[in-house]
């Protein structure tokens, strides 16, 4: 197989050569039960099914999940992958599986929010230590305790896209072995390969750019060889799995990921320089302006940026910002990203430490596929209709 990203999207998972004639598409396969032609032949598939993959019913998994597994396990440069009902039970299930009550964990203060409420709700209750570090990651020594067993990151943080430098991190964890997982939502495991950094364990919600369409939500974990069972023993335990149809959606989506990702990218990056020179507009926040905190990291890292970017108004008045999103035309109102489509949300910080802005609220648009000099346009008539005494 190719090396290059592009190659490896259209040629992973795809049904072998040599059977014949043959789907472009591994097919869609919906199953509960498997059957076996003996009781020999079953026993010998539940012997082997805790320590490899195979098809023995739905609850451990199903061929058409199976082929997307693999799929990101070749993206993620990792040893496997399991799927997960959403992202967010993904980033849960990672936690969960690697840490055990006395066990302390250190997470970025840039999280993606509801994995503070995991935390919160589900780490702190059973035992579990919670502390937060800095999102560019100054303060983490200092906050490391003889019992941290995980460091989790989000590479770039949510909203703000804060960048820490994952390989020195690496560099402390490894040592002292402490695992280091990274929420890869934002790279999509194309523009970024947190396996090859050093990271242990890379998550996404393939809600975003993998599925890409808006129709689907799903989760993905994948880890190097040596940290795989645990998680792979908890989610069987717990019966995790999920649909064909969803796993096929994501399929589906993930083939096209690179061409949309040139166009999110490209546009993206069009309006931010657009909003820069708007005297209404505050501070932008995008990874790819050299005015960025994590520039320097997120060029030496990462191969390319995506749709997203955040910006503030000159004038801090949460009123004006959420008049300027009713404004618009184009741009949906609604949480996620990352499908064609165009979005904007009035994005909460409240609730985080280390904090680059005194700005109390943020607008984060997703740049969707339309055309970039519509979009523009709409966001100037909002612009107007906002500022408009
Ligand atoms: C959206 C998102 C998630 C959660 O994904 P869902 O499928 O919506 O649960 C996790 N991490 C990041 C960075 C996200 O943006």
């Amino acid at each position: 197989m190719s090396d290059d990203p592009r190659t490896r999207l259209v040629h992973a998972a795809r049904p072998p050569k040599g059977s014949g004639g043959r789907p472009v598409n591994p097919p869609l396969t919906r199953l509960s039960t498997v059957l076996f032609d003996s009781v020999g032949e079953m026993q010998a598939v539940r012997g082997r099914r805790d320590s490899e993959r195979v098809l023995s019913y739905d609850a451990r998994g199903n061929p058409t999940a199976f082929a997307l597994e693999d799929l990101i396990s070749e993206l993620e440069g990792g040893y496997r992958t399991k799927l997960f009902p959403t992202g967010l039970a993904a980033a849960a299930q990672a936690l969960l599986s690697y840490l055990r009550p006395g066990d302390h964990v250190l997470i970025t203060e840039s999280v993606y929010a509801p994995v503070r409420r995991v935390a919160r709700e589900l780490l702190e209750p059973f035992g579990i230590e919670v502390g937060y570090f800095a999102p560019d990651g100054r303060d983490l020594e200092a906050h490391l305790q003889a019992n941290t067993r995980l460091v989790y990151t989000e590479m770039p943080g949510s909203l703000l896209y804060e960048l820490c430098d994952l390989p020195a991190i690496a560099a402390l964890c490894r040592p002292r072995g402490i695992l280091l997982a990274v929420d890869n939502t934002w790279g999509s495991a194309y523009l970024y390969r947190p396996l090859a950094l050093g990271a242990d364990i890379s998550i996404m919600a393939l809600t975003k750019y993998l599925g890409g369409h808006g129709d689907v939500v799903m989760g993905s974990v994948c880890t190097r060889e040596e940290v795989w069972q645990p998680l792979s023993r908890l989610s069987d335990a717990l019966g995790i799995t999920v649909s064909p149809d969803d796993a096929w959606l994501v399929l589906r989506g993930a083939r096209t990921l690179a061409a949309r990702l040139e166009v999110h990218e490209r546009q993206a990056l069009e309006i931010a320089r657009w909003l820069q020179r708007r005297p209404e507009v505050g501070r932008v926040y995008h990874p790819a302006l050299p005015e960025h905190p994590g520039h320097a990291l997120w060029r030496r890292d990462f191969t390319g940026s995506n749709g997203l970017l955040s910006f503030e108004f000159a004038e801090d008045d949460p009123a004006l910002a959420a008049r300027f999103i009713d404004a618009l035309r184009l741009f949906g109102i609604g949480a996620s990203w990352g499908g064609y489509e165009s979005l904007a949300i009035l994005a909460e910080l409240s609730g985080r430490g280390a904090l680059p802005t005194t700005s109390s609220c943020i607008v984060r648009l997703h740049i969707g596929l339309d055309d970039s000099a519509s979009l523009i346009a709409d966001l100037e008539q909002a612009l107007a209709v906002t500022t408009a005494r």
